[in-house]
């Protein structure tokens, strides 16, 4: 007992010493001389390493936090404030950006960031369309909101405080450092109290991002007497690794399915994604961007006439499939026609590996009620954590990560999660889409990607970021997807039949070939649709083509540009190998 009395003498002593006014003032310099120091890190590790995973950097940080706090006592000082003036406005103001907030949040399960800031601006012409599908999700929420936060305004004056009326000039300060922060960021920092980081993001999105109304196609309608494949539909799966099917050389049996219907299907082998973010690949694919537009400095991704307005123009259809909902991904096209043209499904099941599946039969009514048809099918997929994307019955290989799905740096239990998780969302689906389609009797070709590759957990690259995609330090494998092409009917199949014959797509492709293959699907001329867009699939690629994607998070103005080697075609057949220990040579 007697050293540890003497040590607590000791402590408290140091402390006493420590409290003395002027060791407080030194100390008070150097942290701030360490906050300081900090900060200069953070920038120059941001700066260097692309966007610092997760954080952005303390230098977004900070600021960030003294916004936060000015933000949420102007809020109270805006609502309590003893003028009338003041307070009514401000509690409209509130009302309408948390509605906002709200709705969004109820309908989607997301909040309203970046990407539904550009959905909701680009998509004003389907707001009645979207007050209609998703307004019982979110009366009961907004009558909570207005009846509880008048509640509790009135209650607080009533009771406890007025605020005077100098006070709410608080709130200049905090929108100006919502807006600077939005800018500063790209929109990407957004931590605000829900008024200003609404009104922050809205303004900020309408300032620079906005493009407008899409362009009408630019080439007109095709003839009806051209040869056409009457239903066309385009797969986007997410997070699919093209390489990790056994159909392309990988060890293991992720596509039973394909392999034993290698007459069924055309396989394009190993092809580059456009980008390697879910937006940006599926909004350059939307809009058929070129290669050479890029970077895409005049947002020609939002301006281009998309797929749906050229396929509504030849007489299809279009529906819009969803089990992400990423609704901003097409949201924002959906103003490039009238919204009733388009019909948008969205499947949000809280089970997220039976999304997809669920939206097999609204796809079969859509076929069975047109002529002609275009759908847009955005999967949910094999996204990060892989074990969240299949059902426990459906696991054969190996032990997983565990039922937490948190993050894990065991690249065995990832590669067994990640395979199970294929076999389930690509094979399976794939075979159970191509028996519906198969019995619907009708002509179909179906285009099938994905909207970026993956680097697994564990593997090399992933250690410093924690992030499977989306940035430019992962290895190329993060761009590589599969791309296949399925025919039912008699004209489906003589499509695939066409790029069967075409020798110089194997494990040569990129996104970029998708759009115009599927406008000449469409009927609209091979020689008008060469001269505007990439080469399609029906043309003859160089042998073999250079492919590139864009390696960060966008597409824009800043956008890096990555390589995609050759290398990238036969790296099936060792993939994992350090943990894996592959003993039979591959298949293939
Ligand atoms: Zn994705």
């Amino acid at each position: 007992m007697a050293p540890e009395s003497s040590r607590d003498k000791t402590e408290t002593s140091t402390v006493q010493t420590r409290s003395t006014p002027d060791r407080k003032k030194v100390s008070g310099w150097s942290w701030l001389i360490r906050i300081i120091a900090v900060c200069v890190l953070f920038r120059w590790l941001n700066n260097r390493f692309d966007y610092m995973p997760m954080v952005y950097g303390l230098n977004y940080l900070l600021p960030k936090a003294c916004v936060y706090l000015i933000a949420l006592f102007s809020l109270v000082a805006l609502l309590l404030s003893r003028s009338a003036w003041i307070r009514w406005p401000a509690l409209v103001w509130v009302l309408l950006t948390c509605g906002v907030q709200i709705g969004f949040y109820r309908s989607t399960g997301r909040g309203f960031s970046l990407e539904e800031a550009i959905g909701f601006l680009g998509a004003t012409d389907a707001i009645g369309d979207c007050l209609r599908l998703y307004w019982k999700l979110a009366l009961p929420a907004l009558v909570a909101l207005i009846v509880i936060g008048a509640g509790v305004i009135w209650a607080l004056r009533r009771y406890l405080v007025e605020v005077g009326p100098w006070w709410s000039l608080t709130s200049l300060p905090a929108l100006a450092g919502a807006l600077a922060l939005a800018w500063q960021t790209q929109g990407f920092a957004s931590p605000f109290t829900t008024p200003y980081r609404v009104t922050a993001l809205l303004s900020y999105v309408m300032a620079t991002r906005y493009a407008g109304p899409r362009e009408q196609p630019l080439l007109p309608a095709p003839p009806l007497e051209s040869e056409r494949v009457p239903h066309l539909i385009l797969i986007i799966d997410e997070s699919v690794l093209g390489c990790e099917l056994s159909i392309n050389g990988y060890p293991r049996p992720t596509t039973p399915f394909l392999e034993k219907h290698p007459g069924a299907f055309w396989n394009g082998g190993i092809a580059s994604s456009g980008a390697i973010k879910t937006e940006p690949s599926n909004r350059m694919i939307y809009s058929g961007l070129r290669f050479d537009q890029l970077p895409d400095a005049a947002d020609r991704m939002g301006k281009n006439p998309s797929l749906c307005s050229y396929a509504i123009q030849a007489g299809y259809a279009c529906e819009c499939l969803f089990a992400q909902s990423f609704r901003s991904l097409v949201a924002q096209d959906l103003h490039a026609f009238p919204p009733a043209k388009l019909a948008y499904t969205e499947n949000l099941n809280p089970v997220e590996y039976q999304r997809e599946f669920e939206l097999i039969s609204p796809l079969q009514a859509f076929l069975q009620a047109h002529e002609t048809s275009f759908t847009y099918i955005n999967k949910r997929g094999a996204h990060f954590p892989y074990a969240m994307h299949c059902p426990e019955d459906r696991r054969v290989f190996g032990k997983g990560t565990g039922a937490d799905c948190s993050w894990s740096f065991d690249l065995l239990a990832n590669v067994n999660d990640y395979d199970n998780c294929l076999r389930y969302v690509v094979d399976e689906y794939l075979s159970r889409l191509s028996v519906a389609l198969e019995a619907s009797g009708k002509d179909v070709l179906v285009l099938y990607t994905s909207d970026h590759g993956q680097t697994l957990p564990g593997s090399l690259g992933t250690n410093a970021i924690r992030a499977t995609h989306g940035y430019a330090t992962l290895p190329p494998i993060t761009a590589n997807v599969p791309l296949m092409a399925f025919g039912f009917g008699p004209k489906g199949r003589a499509f695939i039949g066409k790029l069967a014959q075409n020798d110089t797509l194997f494990n040569n492709c990129t996104h970029f070939q998708i759009f115009p293959t599927l406008l000449r699907a469409m009927g609209y001329p091979p020689e008008q649709v060469q001269k505007l867009y990439s080469p399609s699939l029906l043309d003859r690629l160089p042998r073999p083509q250079p492919r590139t994607y864009v390696g960060d998070l966008g597409g824009g103005k800043h956008c890096k540009f990555r390589e995609f080697p050759p290398e990238q075609n036969g790296i099936a057949t060792n993939l994992y190998d350090e943990v894996m220990h592959w003993k039979a040579p591959p298949a293939h």
